[in-house]
């Protein structure tokens, strides 16, 4: 395995400094009873496998950055997108985002990098491959944002990496993506467990495989902590693998199933029938609160 971590920005710029006291404020008040911002998280959905998740004064997201549809999936709406550039309400204040795989539903060199270059305060963690493309389109110009670039480079059954980053504890694993055995085995599909401000945990699977045998490898990791959210592609649900990963080795209390189809109707009862009873994310903008445990 070769892990090579970028961290390169010990500096902290004065938007960190205050989040931190905001944190620090928080964790005080909670001392005391006067839970200031709570515990409560919540998960805000943008589009496929893009959503934000928050806690306090902290603010991840996954995969939102993305251009091809593959005439499948939903892009994110235009004032969606210009809100997230700008760093408007609900998307001010964001410290990561994480980049599942390097597929065009997922992620776009191109816009990524005006993206980094827009938000001088965001951190980007993803797969090596995601990374090479982006230093690939970048010019002189765009070097600097690499300092807030994080790449991971795991092969298939290496063992998760974790790092803890100001109040975020991350972790990696890289699970195939689906297609496995015989398709797209070239794609590093990385999936990110991470806990917010020690109180939120979180999964985002990207396109993970839902076989048994992927999460049977590292019995440890999937005992060491319970997610209080799952956020699986929607074909978990659809296979016995797929459901039993959930509940004996990802173990979340709850979870929200991405990346449906566009073709896939909003209304529960016109969905196959073992996608009827779940809860998926089909609209842009809806939310779902966290409860931590
Ligand atoms: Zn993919």
């Amino acid at each position: 395995m070769e892990f090579t971590l970028f961290l390169e920005d010990p500096k902290m710029n004065p938007t960190r400094a205050k989040k931190l006291s905001a944190t620090l404020i928080s964790l005080i008040l909670c001392g005391v009873g006067m839970n200031a911002w709570g515990d409560e998280s919540v998960a805000h959905y943008m589009a496929n496998e893009a959503l934000m998740v928050v806690h306090g004064n902290t603010k991840v997201m996954f995969d939102p950055i993305y251009k091809n549809s593959y005439s499948n999936y939903m892009l994110l709406p235009q004032e969606m997108e210009d809100a997230l550039f700008a760093g408007d309400p609900p998307y001010d204040g964001l410290d990561a985002i994480f980049i599942s795989h390097y597929h065009g539903d997922h992620f776009t060199p191109e816009d990524v990098l005006r993206f980094m270059n827009a938000r001088p305060d965001v951190d980007m963690y993803a797969p090596s491959q995601a990374v090479v493309a982006l230093r690939t389109i970048a010019t002189a110009a765009d070097q600097n944002i690499f300092d807030r670039v994080k790449s991971v480079d795991l092969e298939y059954k290496d063992a998760p990496i974790s790092l803890v980053v100001e109040n975020l504890e991350i972790e990696a694993l890289r699970i195939p993506h689906s297609g496995w055995p015989t398709g797209r085995l070239d794609v590093a599909n990385i999936v990110w467990r991470v806990t917010l401000d020690e109180a939120t945990t979180v999964i985002h699977l990207g396109d993970a495989d839902a076989n048994d045998i992927h999460f049977s490898t590292d019995p440890e990791f999937w005992s060491s902590k319970q997610p209080d959210i799952a956020f699986p592609p929607y074909w978990f649900y659809s296979s016995n693998d797929g459901l039993n990963i959930l509940s004996s080795k990802i173990g979340a209390q709850q979870s929200v199933g991405i990346h449906v189809p566009t073709a896939m109707s909003n209304d529960a009862s016109l969905r196959p029938a073992e996608l009827r009873d779940v809860d998926l994310f089909t609209v842009p903008g809806e939310t779902r609160p966290i409860s931590s445990h």
